[in-house]
């Protein structure tokens, strides 16, 4: 009998058919058909069959996995001001304008403005402009004396994780939140810069309204009544009242929020008056808003929400390879679920994607190949409403996933921007520096440029994970190196992206997110490049050294953002931590020089006897790249936060999506928490340490 190397069909003939595979056309039709009907969380079930089906007509063995979550559906909604007399002086419009160009934005089962996880409620208070409700614009009002207990609150989106703006306004003692869209923070892309606005031009549609949960992303995400064991038929459920909020909240239009503001113009502080320059950024000046900061004696809002809560099935499709190695699996995954009828770039430019790496996939198989290492391909349902389907399925099979699992491989938005973003456990890097090189760039191509690669022109920025989309299970619950990627880095991009809002269409991504789909193309082709290296070496392709840097970096951000009134004992046990870094890294160079040296002996002809051996070795080496990141999971989490286990990587507490690096120690120094702060520097260290004898 052959054994199965020789099976193998070889690496280059793979990526040849990766490359060759993902076709405009194909990934059209699915952009079309998933965007064509409503799909949220827990109300898809028509195209996750759909989905299933297509991926076994690629010969890809898929199942629907079904979890029963708790989450809300909007019942009725109204914003309205109103006079202390009960007078009416104003209606806020709720709905985004229908566009005959645009035809999904006059569906007739379109999905109302609401937010995921807010509370029923029917409030009437004076209202305050809190900016964009981060921790320091709070602060900034609570030191110039503003009262908000008994208020509602109104902020812009941006900067953090909406449901984090409401967290706050909660704490302080606020009885409803409005969150409108800001124009002044479309990167210059707005009708007074000149570019006419959606269906004509590139500019925001003044009625978008942004969509989206405002469950406590950073404390933890999933379900929340079942925290950190999966919702399945008959589980527990605990009151989720720790995980989103009890007060109720709306989102609205900037269009709806003019005349809301403008009753607050010359009352209480100005904008202008705080220092920070996040407060000078607001973009409707030109429309006579003056962004004071309120209240105004004597006028309300009547903020009324109703939210139906239920506890109902939700639907995940996992799809598989089975490869000769059986405890080494890569997975691949993005949600299917959407905010609205469209969702044709967050999420269904992914999902579009996704099925062109599974149809290559196909190919292969047609060819010949069994993977090496076992691949996973998962649609999500409900990451919309807190990363429900990722969360609870990662917490069901925990088990599985920290002794099999090699890495997770995201694709939220693919497609959204002509500028590619990516963030990353630094093991990973090598993989998508190696695989965007790979790929002309489209946008130089179409110039007539075809020896520029994505690589050259992207920022070549890889940050780290916070969250905000399906890898957070993945890298924080369970330690598993994780990419997140796709082109929708805007800030040098010449249209706006009508996020969560009726204009993610499939009209609008035709004409203005990616026309032609061609960044999709190149999406696919670079996930499955970077899943083929990874599924396909030899020698596992990660690099521990590179891990060993960012801790380095990390730690230096720390020390450098010390003040000389920092505790003397944390200034000494941050060196230690160093030294221990240090003795990491070292061990994690020798390990990766002896693994290059492999890969190298393996790639060259061998005697069987030698190649035998050269196997047994790699398979050590693979099996402690594969249980490094593990290391770094501390059984009691985060303080507060227990569900986020690892000790490198967590969404910033007061930030949701940016990351935190080191969080356990970062947020005792932030809280001027010594005695915290060392207790964490301990925990890391212990942690490099299990590392460390991973890599012995
Ligand atoms: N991508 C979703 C959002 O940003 C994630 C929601 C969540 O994790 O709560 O709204
Ligand atoms: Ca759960
Ligand atoms: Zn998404
Ligand atoms: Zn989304």
């Amino acid at each position: 009998a052959t054994s199965w190397h020789e099976k193998r069909v070889p690496i280059e003939v793979l990526n040849e058919i990766m490359m060759a595979t993902p076709d405009v056309e194909k990934i059209r039709e699915s952009s079309y058909y998933y965007t064509q009907a409503p799909h949220l969380g827990g109300k898809n079930l028509t195209q996750m069959e759909w989905t299933r089906d297509l991926w076994e007509s690629y010969g890809i063995k898929s199942e629907i996995v079904t979890y029963d979550m708790y989450a809300n559906y909007p019942k009725g909604h109204r914003l309205g001001m109103v006079k202390a007399s009960g007078e009416l002086i104003y209606e806020a419009k709720l709905e985004e304008d229908v566009f005959k160009e645009d035809p999904t934005s006059s569906h007739p089962d379109k999905i109302p403005t609401f937010h995921g996880y807010s509370a029923s409620g029917n409030v009437t208070a004076e209202f305050v402009y809190a900016n964009y409700g981060t921790f320091a614009d709070y602060a900034d009002l609570q030191a110039a004396g503003i009262d908000f207990r008994g208020k509602i609150v109104l902020c812009r989106y941006g900067g953090i994780f909406r449901g984090l703006k409401v967290k706050r306004a909660e704490e302080l003692g606020a009885i409803g939140v409005v969150l409108f869209t800001d124009p002044g923070d479309d990167n210059g892309i707005t009708e007074l810069a000149g570019y006419a606005a959606y269906p004509e031009g590139p500019a925001r549609a003044p009625s978008s309204v942004q969509r989206g949960s405002v469950q406590y992303l950073s404390i933890q995400p999933g379900d929340p009544t079942t925290p950190g064991y999966a919702s399945k038929p008959g589980a527990h459920r605990q009151d989720p009242q720790h995980f989103i909020p009890s007060i109720p909240s709306l989102p609205i239009s900037y269009e709806a929020a003019i005349p809301i503001l403008k009753q607050l113009n010359g009352h209480g502080p100005s904008a202008k008056k705080f220092e920070r320059p996040q407060w000078q950024t607001g973009g409707l000046w030109h429309k006579g808003v003056d962004y004071s900061i309120g209240p105004a004696p004597g006028i309300q809002l009547n903020l009324y929400n109703e939210q139906e809560y239920v506890t109902t099935p939700f639907w995940n499709v996992i799809g598989k390879i089975p490869g000769y190695i059986k405890d080494e699996t890569v997975i691949l995954g993005n949600h299917h679920d959407a905010w609205i009828v469209g969702g044709a770039g967050d999420p269904n430019s992914g999902s579009a994607a996704l099925n062109e790496v599974a149809r290559s996939f196909g190919k292969m198989q047609e060819a010949g190949w069994k993977p090496a290492r076992t691949i996973m391909l998962a649609s999500w349902d409900g990451e919309e409403y807190g990363l429900l389907g990722s969360t609870e399925w990662v917490e069901d099979h925990a088990k599985e996933l920290a002794n099999g699992a090699l890495a997770y491989l995201n694709v939220d938005v693919a497609a959204t921007s002509f500028d590619f973003a990516a963030g990353a456990n630094p093991l990973l890097d090598g993989l998508l520096h190696r695989a965007t090189a790979k790929i002309v760039d489209p946008e130089s191509a179409s110039k007539g440029n075809i020896s520029a690669t994505v690589h050259d022109v992207w920022s070549k920025k890889i940050a780290t994970l916070g969250s905000g989309s399906d890898y957070t299970a993945f890298q924080d619950f369970l330690g598993i190196p994780s990419i997140d990627m796709g082109f929708s880095d805007y800030s040098k991009t010449k249209t706006v992206y009508h996020y969560h809002s009726n204009y993610d269409s499939f009209a609008w991504m035709e004409r203005f997110g990616d026309p032609g789909f061609r960044y999709h193309v190149a999406v696919a082709k670079i996930w499955g490049l970077i899943a083929l290296e990874l599924s396909e070496s030899s020698v596992v392709p990660f690099s521990a050294s590179n891990y060993a840097s960012g801790l380095e970096s990390y730690l230096h951000k720390i020390q450098s953002s010390l003040s000389s009134s920092a505790d003397p004992g944390l200034t000494a046990a941050l060196g230690n931590l160093q030294q221990t870094i240090d003795s990491f890294a070292a061990i994690a160079k020798d390990y990766d020089e002896k693994a290059a040296r492999l890969a190298e002996a393996l790639s060259r002809p061998q005697p069987l006897w030698h190649r035998i051996l050269l196997w047994y070795k790699a398979r050590k080496i693979n099996t402690g790249y594969k249980l490094l990141d593990r290391a770094f999971c501390y059984d009691k989490g985060l303080d507060e936060r227990g569900w986020f286990k690892h000790v490198v990587y967590a969404p910033g507490k007061w930030t949701g999506y940016a990351g935190d690096t080191f969080p356990g120690i970062v947020e005792n120094i932030g809280d001027k928490d010594w005695e915290g702060a060392r207790r964490w520097v301990g925990i890391v260290g212990d942690a490099i340490n299990r590392a460390k004898k991973t890599l012995e």
